[in-house]
């Protein structure tokens, strides 16, 4: 059996972060691949090196800058990390490739991925594991989207003869070789990508928080961290702004059933949030996590005998794509409807309001903005009598009125529309009745 393990950039901002990562390793001859990211912060008002590596591109191949200068203090970083291990690797090779690549303008994801190409060659050599560049076995379509068929059975086919590899996080390959990276923080993405291919027994992905929090710690004071969490509950709390991990890490392992344990490199000894498949694990509370997100608008749709109009939905939705418009959430009564959107769209489309009218003829309709929805999402919550009453209790006693409620019919989540004004108390009260009060 093997153990997929990633380090995020600040488990490997620096040397003394490295053997903390080497020790981990060693410590569980199963913890056989290794995805690292590039060099995070090492203190608050430090640069990452993937935002080095943007800002130093743009500066060579936009600006027309000298590479050589522009490229010094990221080299300045891995050096230092070198120096600091003892070891005797150079990567003088490697930088001046890079440096000539962006003189010849190669792009900002090559760009942005050198960081943890560095890192991951510098691990490798740190733990003596053999390095595999993601540009070899992992692979984006001509659409951009990733290329699962294709990347499960190289990285199958490479990992399986090998003991153990360092597998740099981010990127992969286009169809013509080119470097093409995830999204931001998509080392995360990497890491479950291998631990699918491989067919792992768990994937470890290994930060610097204990786990992940039942609330946002920058709202609520020193939450409580869940022990174990599913992958539905984590993908309706991901969705809502949930951000312990990179929203698209999900999806490889859960097909194939395989679990995350999000742990901490600085406190290696504690368990961290196990991230399950299963939906009838147990549940520790009724609630499992508090997340929401501001700046939505609710459009509200009156109209006569709309419940009998054929086509009336449907008249809406074809408005909204028309103008590249999605909807969250669309709560109906039997002559009212409610359409919540992204607020952002709302900018971008001003008179989406007149258009609707223009179709549905409605006796009135409006836009309200400024709007936040806070998923409050438990397993627990199933077939547990009272707990609507009670988050409603807990707002109405702090006089926060509820504009919207949605219950999703698999009764893992209740979402609740309130003025933005409310958010951050209202998440207050409700971890405050559900988790602190079910603590004592
Ligand atoms: N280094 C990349 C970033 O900063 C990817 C990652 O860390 O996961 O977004």
């Amino acid at each position: 059996m093997s153990k997929v393990v990633k380090f995020g950039g600040s488990s490997l901002a620096d040397a003394n972060q490295f053997r903390k990562v080497a020790d981990i390793i060693r410590a569980d001859k199963e913890r056989r691949f290794v995805v690292p990211s590039a060099p995070g912060k090492r203190f608050p008002d430090d640069i990452k090196v993937t935002d080095m590596l943007y800002a130093c591109y743009e500066a060579v191949a936009e600006e027309g800058k000298n590479a050589h200068n522009q490229f010094a203090p990221i080299a300045e970083r891995f050096n230092g990390i070198i120096s600091d291990l003892g070891l005797t690797l150079s990567l003088d090779r490697e930088y001046e490739e890079i440096i000539e690549n962006f003189r010849k303008k190669a792009g900002r994801e090559y760009a942005a991925s050198r960081g943890e190409y560095l890192n991951g060659i510098i691990l490798a050599n740190y733990l003596g594991f053999q390095f595999v560049d993601a540009a070899k076995v992992i692979f984006f379509r001509p659409d951009g989207k990733f290329d699962d068929t294709l990347t499960d059975t190289c990285l199958a086919s490479v990992l399986h003869g090998m003991e153990n590899a360092v597998i740099p996080g981010f990127y992969g390959a286009n169809p013509d070789g080119t470097v093409r990276t995830f999204s931001r923080g998509g080392s995360d993405v990497t890491g479950s990508i291998v631990a699918k291919a491989i067919g792992a027994e768990i994937y470890e992905n290994w930060t610097d928080v204990p786990g992940v929090a039942v609330a946002d710690p920058r709202i609520v004071n020193n939450p409580k961290f869940i022990k174990v969490i599913t992958y539905r509950e984590l993908r309706e709390l991901s969705y809502m702004g949930f951000s312990v991990l990179h929203q698209d890490a999900i999806f490889p392992v859960r097909s194939a059933n395989i679990p995350i344990n999000i742990r901490n490199t600085n406190d290696p000894s504690a368990d961290g949030t196990m991230i399950v498949p299963g939906s009838d694990e147990k549940a520790e509370s009724i609630i499992t996590g508090i997340a929401g997100k501001k700046h939505f608008s609710v459009i509200s749709i009156e109209k006569d005998e709309m419940n009998s109009e054929v086509g009336f939905l449907r008249r809406i939705l074809t408005v909204m794509e028309a103008n590249n418009i999605s909807f969250e959430h669309i709560p109906t009564g039997i002559d009212t409807m409610s359409i919540v959107v992204d607020g952002a769209d709302v900018d971008k489309c001003p008179d989406i309001v007149e258009k609707i009218c223009e179709v549905t003829s409605p006796n009135h309709i409006e836009i309200e903005n400024n709007l936040a929805l806070i998923a409050v999402v438990g397993r627990g919550m199933k077939a547990k009598k009272g707990t609507a009453t009670r988050l409603f209790a807990a707002l109405s006693h702090a006089d926060i009125n509820i504009k919207m409620i949605d219950q999703g019919s698999s009764e893992l989540n209740i979402i609740i529309g309130i003025h933005e004004a409310d958010f951050e108390k209202a998440i207050g009260v409700i971890y405050d009745m559900f988790i602190l009060s079910e603590a004592e």
